[in-house]
C-alpha cells in the first residue's frame, strides 16, 4: 500500500490542522487522540511516512525505531502511567480496523483497562 500524503496524520505534521501536542522530537510528534477512549489517551506517530506497524518495522532505520520506543515510554513515563500501568496497541490493516494510514501506537491508561481484547463484533 503507497504513503498517501493526504491522511489526517500527514496534515497534522505539516501543521495544515491542529493537534493538542505532548511531545515531539526528531524522528517523533504525539498528541492526545481526538475522541479518547480512555482518560489518557496519546497517539505516538514517527514522522517519516510508513503507512502502518508493517511498512515501519520493515522500512524505519535503527535510529528512528530507537527514538519511536524511548518516547513511547517515556511519554507514557511523563503522564504517570508506569506506576498503576497502561497499554499500547498499534492497528495495522484491514482486520484491526486501522483507520487512519500513517502508522501510530495509542497509549491507554487512567483506569483499569480489563483483560486483552474484546470481542469480534455480530
Ligand atoms: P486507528 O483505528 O487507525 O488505530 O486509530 C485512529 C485514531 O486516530 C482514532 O483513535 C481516532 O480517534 C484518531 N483520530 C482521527 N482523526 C484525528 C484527528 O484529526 N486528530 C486526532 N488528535 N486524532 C484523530
Amino acid at each position: 500500500m503507497a504513503y498517501d500524503r493526504s491522511n489526517v496524520f500527514a496534515r497534522i505534521l505539516r501543521g495544515e490542522i491542529p493537534c493538542k501536542k505532548v511531545f515531539e522530537d526528531t524522528h517523533v510528534l504525539a498528541f492526545n487522540d481526538i475522541n479518547p477512549q480512555t482518560p489518557t489517551h496519546i497517539l505516538v506517530i514517527p514522522k517519516g511516512e510508513y503507512v502502518s506497524s508493517d511498512d515501519f518495522f520493515e522500512k524505519a532505520s535503527d535510529a528512528e525505531i530507537a527514538a519511536f520506543m524511548r518516547a513511547v515510554g517515556r511519554i507514557a513515563r511523563e503522564h504517570g502511567l508506569a506506576a498503576p500501568g497502561y497499554r499500547i496497541l498499534a492497528n495495522h490493516g484491514r482486520d484491526a480496523h486501522q483507520e487512519v494510514p500513517h502508522f501510530h501506537v495509542h497509549i491507554f491508561g487512567g483506569r483499569d483497562l480489563g483483560r486483552m481484547i474484546g470481542k469480534a463484533p455480530g
